[in-house]
């Protein structure tokens, strides 16, 4: 048997070796906390819905861990984005900087605001934002005109930079926030994957004008669904609780509303699982370190493939699991998804890139040369953080 058709062979055996025998999924909800307890307090006091203690009480604790000044919880992680970039000055005709290698609530969020996305490329060391080469491009491409940066192709204003934290490893932030500045973009970081990691000691999500979280049942905690906006600024987080809430004045019983809102309100019984959820948090993510250095002896040996740790002076939450293939084995990954996923383990390559979706296909976009060779080599394997039996 020649060595290529042996790698996929190699992979199941070491996810056995860490795993046991399947089947094990690929991100599976861990609700081993106060979950019912709180849900019942919810369902006696009545208060299920847009009204209720759990609501203010996740947001505090929201704020709590991630260190943000504010944060306003919301119905899920989309909508989180597109207030965050409505709130960052996101206009209509304007277009917005975000990865081609990203999940596509990214691109979304974008159109949501009438704008557009412009794809940029990653750097395989944490699989974000390549700044070098971005600034590059923005040099060559863009103008400075009255403090805003355009576009000279299309004439319009590219308004924000929208860093994305793939897999729950920070993007180079100090790297992020200097190219901002120099070409006068508003930052929003998509946190969604990235609740717990942290960047030079300090969270994810709170180092842009604003960031965003994702509870959704596959994200390191949920709410079932659910999203937050992070902010320091106390008027953007007042500005962002209003317009989830329709955009209603405080009145006893007028219903005035003075802008156009949205109704991305987190109900009551989402966020009490939320408040359940964060308790467990921080033995989540050491059983998540625990899996990734079980993952990393278990792989060691493997010629072909490398298990993804975390950047240098960066925690990685390590939402998912991830292992890159070499050159000589890129060839082989679907020959591998084949294997564990008939071995029982769920395992998937990256999302096609945004680029390469129709609605997307004629966006504006620099080189994105990594992003597709990163796109043909990664395969996320199970990640859950109840995989590993020391967690209760
Ligand atoms: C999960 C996720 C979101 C938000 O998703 P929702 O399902 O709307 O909560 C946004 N961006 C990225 C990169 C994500 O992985």
């Amino acid at each position: 048997m020649s060595n290529q058709s042996l790698l996929s062979e190699q992979v199941v055996t070491a996810i056995r070796g860490v795993l046991g025998p399947g089947p094990a999924m690929l991100h599976e909800p861990s609700l081993k906390g106060n979950e019912w307890v709180y849900l019942k307090e919810c369902l006696d006091s009545t208060f299920v819905s847009s009204v209720g203690k759990f609501v203010d009480r996740f947001e505090v604790d929201l704020a709590c861990f991630t260190g943000a000044k504010h944060a306003v919880a919301v119905v899920n992680g989309t909508a989180a984005l597109h207030i965050a970039l409505k709130l960052a000055g996101v206009q209509a005709g304007d277009e917005v900087l975000i990865p081609a290698l990203t999940f596509v609530a990214t691109a979304n969020a974008v159109t949501y605001c009438a704008a557009t996305p412009h794809f940029f490329d990653s750097e395989a060391r944490t699989l974000g934002v390549d700044v070098a080469k971005l600034r590059d491009y923005l040099t060559n491409f863009t103008e400075q005109r009255s403090n805003q940066c355009v576009n000279r192709a299309s004439g319009r204003v590219i308004r924000a930079l929208v860093p994305m934290h793939t897999f729950g490893h920070p993007v180079d932030i100090d790297g992020v926030l200097a190219l901002a500045s120099e070409f006068k973009l508003a930052v929003v970081e998509d946190a969604a994957e990235s609740l717990g990691s942290t960047y030079c000691g300090q969270h994810t999500g709170t180092f842009g004008l604003l960031g965003t979280l994702s509870f959704n049942g596959n994200k390191t905690i949920t709410t079932g669904g659910g999203g937050a906006i992070l902010t320091n600024d106390a008027a953007l987080a007042r500005h962002a609780k209003h317009l989830t809430t329709t955009a209603k004045l405080p009145h006893a019983w007028e219903y005035r509303h003075d802008e156009i809102g949205y109704n991305y309100r987190l109900p009551n019984l989402n966020a009490a699982l939320g408040c359940a959820q964060l308790e467990q948090l921080p033995s989540m993510l050491t059983a998540k370190r625990d899996l990734f250095a079980r993952y990393q002896s278990a792989f060691a040996q493997l010629t072909g493939v490398t298990l993804l740790a975390e950047p240098a002076q960066c925690q990685s939450n390590y939402w998912l699991q991830t292992l890159l293939l070499d050159d000589d084995h890129a060839d082989q990954r679907d020959e591998i998804l084949a294997a564990t996923n008939a071995a029982t383990y769920m395992t998937r390559p990256v999302w096609i890139l945004m680029h390469e979706l129709t609605p997307f296909k004629d966006s504006p976009r620099m080189d994105l040369s990594t992003a597709q060779w990163l796109s043909q080599r990664l395969i996320n394997i199970p990640s859950s953080s109840g995989l590993v039996s020391t967690f209760l």
